[in-house]
């Protein structure tokens, strides 16, 4: 049964696919097709046969073909949106969109790249205080699952500000930098509708992942880092002050009231930080020590989430001037300031 939301966006002609991903964290990813002029889809999902199986078979029941999709819009460079792009592009003429700043992600040039980017978030990790069998598993096992199936030759650039014609009229591209530094929202502005990517999902939980800057050295590879839970922040207020009538996430069910998210992902925030001061009030720590002190069950690729997202708190309350950060002996200590004491 089909939820009212959907009924009603079919009425725009706009028709969910969902397929399965292969990481628990987010075992299902949306994609969003779009009827009109050109025949566009929003996201794609994972590389991987079990979401391709299902992608064409939820395809064909749409009455449309997958050669005949003309746009491939890509809300950011992660492997469960962008991952089927190459396989829609090699049986129709799709041309495919993504914001400059995720482009490399999904591109030939990032399988080039691979192998310098790791030397330096090796060097990064060390920093963070990692020890270095989890480093290594960083290497064999989650770093790896980053990488996208298959790579584009070529894509198109978005820009915050353009703009696509759809069956439902005007379509919006919104940048909304935080998870990742290129993610974009699309807008539909005449129906309070948003595709929010991974910018806005249905339940609260850590969003932006932790990403080193495009042309870091590998001596200073913080040079230039994406601060990205500090963006992501700034691109809340954005979106807050939009009047939107319905959110189609990019994992999980649609959803109304963006601006009550956004007040929990804040008060979300404020109490994780919070919790970092106070453990910094006991003492100086680095970013793996005080993912281990507030997370301390969590392993593997959790424990990669955690250590992600104190890197977020901690980038914040910098910027608030609440802590200092400080290079000793080869890793980063985070010390609070003096007149914080007390507080
Ligand atoms: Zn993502
Ligand atoms: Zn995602």
């Amino acid at each position: 049964m089909k939820s009212p939301h959907l009924q009603s966006l079919e009425r725009l002609g706009i028709r969910l696919i969902e397929t399965p991903t292969p990481f628990p964290q987010v075992p299902t990813a949306n994609a969003w097709l779009i009827e009109g002029p050109e025949l566009t889809i929003i996201d794609t999902g994972s590389a991987f046969r079990p979401a391709w199986d299902a992608f064409k078979e939820q395809f064909a029941r749409t009455g449309h073909a997958i050669g005949d999709i003309r746009r491939v819009l890509i809300t950011h460079g992660h492997p469960d949106h962008a991952g089927l792009a190459m396989a829609i592009v090699k049986r129709s003429d799709a041309r495919v969109f993504i914001h400059e700043a995720d482009a490399r992600k999904v591109t030939t040039v990032s399988e080039e790249r691979f192998g310098s980017v790791w030397g330096r978030y090796e060097t990064y990790y060390r920093l963070l205080g990692m020890p270095a069998d989890f480093i290594e598993y960083m290497h064999q096992v989650a770093f790896a699952a980053l990488r996208p199936g298959e790579l584009l030759d070529t894509v198109e650039m978005l820009h915050d500000g353009d703009t696509f014609e759809v069956g439902a009229g005007k379509l919006e591209v919104l940048a909304c930098p935080g998870h990742t530094p290129g993610c974009v929202c699309f807008h539909l502005p005449d129906h309070g509708v948003l595709f929010s990517g991974d910018h806005l999902l249905p339940s609260i939980s850590p969003n932006p992942v932790m990403e080193l800057g495009a042309e870091a050295s590998l001596e200073e590879p913080w040079e230039g880092k994406f601060r990205s839970l500090v963006t992501y922040i700034e691109s809340l207020e954005r979106s807050r002050a939009m009047d939107l009538d319905l959110v189609l996430p990019g994992h999980g069910d649609t959803f109304t009231d963006h601006r009550r998210l956004i007040d929990e992902l804040n008060r979300f925030h404020q109490t994780r930080q919070h919790h970092v001061l106070k453990a910094l009030r006991a003492s100086e720590a680095t970013v793996y020590d005080l993912a281990r002190q507030l997370f301390p069950n969590r392993e593997h690729i959790e424990l990669f989430l955690s250590i992600s997202e104190m890197v977020g708190h901690l980038e914040v309350l910098e910027a608030e001037e609440k802590i200092t950060r400080t290079l000793q002996g080869g890793r980063f200590y985070h010390r609070i300031n003096q007149e914080d004491v007390g507080s």
